[in-house]
């Protein structure tokens, strides 16, 4: 096991889990609720990320700032990538660079 991220709460912790899932790194979420169960106030400390093969470890890292780097971006759902690279906006069908039209 090893500790890879410590996220802003439960969503996002959960988010990173399956991201990772995604890529067939088994993770885990720790750090929340720990002392509830013991009729404490619930544990402020936020929940850890935690990767349980420590050989995924350069990969999940690889694949966190990835995820870190997405957040932060306005939504490009709806924007192509042409096969010449350039990014094209999702109101245009062709692309400026080189006059490809947006794949199907
Ligand atoms: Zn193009």
């Amino acid at each position: 096991m090893h500790r890879l991220y410590q996220a802003q709460d439960e969503l996002e912790a959960q988010l990173l889990r399956d991201y990772l899932a995604a890529s067939h790194i088994p993770a885990t979420v720790l750090g929340r609720y720990q002392s509830a169960a013991a009729g404490e106030l619930p544990s402020l400390s936020f929940p850890w990320v935690w990767i349980l093969e420590d050989r995924d470890l350069a990969r999940a890292k690889a694949l966190l700032a990835e995820f870190l780097g997405r957040r932060g971006e306005p939504d490009r759902a709806l924007s192509w990538e042409c096969e010449c690279g350039e990014r094209i906006g999702p109101e245009f069908d062709l692309c400026w660079q080189c006059g490809r039209s947006r794949p199907e």
